[in-house]
C-alpha cells in the first residue's frame, strides 16, 4: 500500500485525504495545531458561507486574474458537488437570497464532525500538534512536536498549509522561505478581504463614538489609476482606523494594490445611493425655517447618526453650509486610504505558491511527488463561499493527482 503524508488539516488538505483514502491509500495527515479545521469552524460564526448558487462562467469570473487556472480545478468538484459533499455528509444546504449556499443550521462544526468521522473510518491517522518545519537531507519531512523532532517519509506528500491570516488558527506563512529554497516560486502572501486604514485617521470623538458601527445602504465607487472601476451598493463599518466589512472587501484587491503602486487609494461614498444628486440637491436647499441643519438632514434625507458625523469629520464648516458642497458630498464624499490592514486581520491571503511552477495535478515541478493545495496557491477570491470552494477543488484535486502521479510510479 502506497503512504501519502498530507500537511495541514483544513477544508483543502482533508479533501486531499479524502480523495486518497476513498481509494484505498494510506493517508497520514499532520497539522501543526492541536486538532483540525479552526479556520473552517471559524468561517461558521459567520454562518460557513459554503459555496454560491449563481452560473457557472459567473462564479468562475469572481477569481479574476486566476480564473482560468481555478475553473480548470472547478470541473473536477464544483459548486454542485460541494453543496453534494456536504448532503453526503448529512448536512443539508439552502441558497439564501444573494445566490450564497450556507448549511441549513448556518454552523460548520456537525459537518467538520462528521468529516472527521468519515477520515478516520476510512483510515486517515491524524497527527495533532505536528508542525512542519522542512526537509531533512534524505528528503524526509521533518515536524517539530511537543516531544521534540520527528521525521516521515511517504510516497508522495500534498502540503495544504493555509495561507498568512489569523495565524492564531495555525496557518502564519512560515512555510514560504522553505519553498523558495527549494526554487519554488511564491507571489508574497498579501492581505485579501481586508480593512484598511483612512488617511489621517479619525477623531478621537469620531473613533470612540462609531468604531464598530455600520454604514448601512451606502454605495462605493472606486477607479484606479489603470482605469479598472469598482461600485456597488452594500453596508461596511467603521473602525477605529478606518473600514472594514464586506463592501470594503468587495473592493479590497483593487484597493490594496492601489495602495501598493500609488501609495494611496480614494473612493467616493455614495450616502444615498437610491436618490439622483439632483433630488439630494433638491433636499438640501429646501427650506429649513428655524431647524437645525441636523434636524434637516434627518427629517429631509434620514440622515443621521455615522452618517451626519462623517460629513462633519470630513467636511469643513463652510462646505456643511454650503448646499451644493454639502448635497456634492453626500453623493460622493472621497475617502482616502493609506494602509490594508495587517494580513493576520484578513478574512483570506492573496499571493501564494504560483500556478505557472505546477502541473495541471498541483505537483511542484520542482518537486516531484509534492503537492500543494488551499489558500497557499497564489490566487484570490472575494467572500460569497467562492474561497472554501475554490479550496476544496484544489483539495480535490490534489488527491486526483496523487493518485495519477503513484499509478505511474
Ligand atoms: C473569519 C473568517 C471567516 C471566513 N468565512 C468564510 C466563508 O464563510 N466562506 C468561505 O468560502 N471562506 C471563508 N473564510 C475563508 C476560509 O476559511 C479559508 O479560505 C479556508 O479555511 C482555507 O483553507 P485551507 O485548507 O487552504 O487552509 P486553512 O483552513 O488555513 O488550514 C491550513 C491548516 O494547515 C495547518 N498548518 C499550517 N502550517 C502548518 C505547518 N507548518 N505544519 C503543520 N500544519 C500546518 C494549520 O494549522 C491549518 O489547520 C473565512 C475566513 C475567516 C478568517
Amino acid at each position: 500500500m502506497k503512504k501519502v503524508i498530507v500537511v495541514g488539516g483544513g477544508p483543502a488538505g482533508l479533501m486531499a485525504a479524502e480523495v486518497l483514502s476513498a481509494a484505498g491509500v494510506e493517508v497520514h495527515l499532520y497539522d501543526a495545531m492541536p486538532s483540525v479545521g479552526r479556520k473552517f469552524l471559524l468561517a461558521g460564526k459567520g454562518g460557513l458561507n459554503l459555496t454560491h448558487a449563481e452560473p457557472i462562467d459567473i462564479f468562475a469570473s469572481r477569481y479574476g486574474a486566476r480564473r482560468t487556472q481555478i475553473e480548470a480545478l472547478l470541473q473536477g468538484f464544483d459548486a454542485t458537488q460541494v453543496r453534494a459533499w456536504a448532503k453526503g455528509l448529512g448536512v443539508d444546504t439552502f441558497v439564501g437570497s444573494s445566490g450564497r449556499v450556507f448549511p441549513a443550521d448556518m454552523k460548520a462544526a456537525p459537518l467538520l464532525r462528521a468529516w472527521l468521522h468519515r477520515l478516520r473510518s476510512a483510515g486517515v491517522q491524524f497527527s495533532m500538534r505536528h508542525r512542519w518545519i522542512g526537509w531533512a537531507d534524505d528528503g524526509a519531512l521533518k515536524f517539530s512536536t511537543p516531544a521534540g523532532e520527528v521525521q516521515a517519509q511517504a510516497d508522495a506528500v500534498v502540503l495544504a498549509l493555509g495561507g498568512g491570516s489569523w495565524a492564531r488558527l495555525g496557518s502564519n506563512g512560515a512555510w514560504v522561505p522553505w519553498l523558495q529554497a527549494r526554487g519554488v516560486a511564491v507571489a508574497p502572501l498579501l492581505p485579501a478581504n481586508c480593512g484598511f486604514d483612512a488617511q489621517g485617521g479619525w477623531s478621537e470623538h469620531f473613533a470612540i463614538r462609531f468604531a464598530g458601527q455600520p454604514f448601512k445602504s451606502v454605495a462605493i465607487e472606486f477607479t484606479n489609476s489603470q482605469g479598472v472601476g469598482f461600485r456597488r451598493k452594500g453596508e461596511f463599518v467603521a473602525t477605529v482606523t478606518g473600514v472594514e466589512g464586506s463592501l470594503i472587501y468587495a473592493a479590497s484587491n483593487l484597493l490594496r494594490d492601489e495602495i501598493v503602486g500609488q501609495g494611496q487609494a480614494t473612493f467616493r461614498l455614495d450616502l444615498l445611493p437610491d436618490m439622483t444628486p439632483e433630488q439630494v440637491l433638491a433636499e438640501v436647499t429646501h427650506p429649513r425655517g428655524s431647524r437645525s441643519l441636523s434636524s434637516h438632514l434627518k427629517s429631509r434625507l434620514h440622515i443621521d447618526g455615522i452618517k451626519a458625523a462623517l460629513l462633519h469629520e470630513r467636511l469643513s464648516k463652510e462646505q456643511i453650509n454650503d448646499p451644493a458642497a454639502l448635497a456634492a458630498a453626500i453623493k460622493a464624499l472621497p475617502i482616502t486610504l493609506v494602509a490594508a490592514r495587517p494580513l493576520d486581520e484578513a478574512i483570506s491571503s492573496a499571493g501564494g505558491v504560483l500556478f505557472e511552477v505546477m502541473d495541471a495535478h498541483l505537483m511542484l515541478e520542482q518537486l516531484p511527488g509534492v503537492f500543494c493545495a488551499g489558500e497557499m496557491l497564489d490566487w484570490e477570491a472575494p467572500t460569497g463561499g467562492y474561497l472554501l470552494t475554490a479550496c476544496f477543488a484544489s483539495g480535490h484535486q490534489a488527491g486526483a493527482g496523487v493518485l495519477a502521479y503513484l499509478g505511474g510510479k
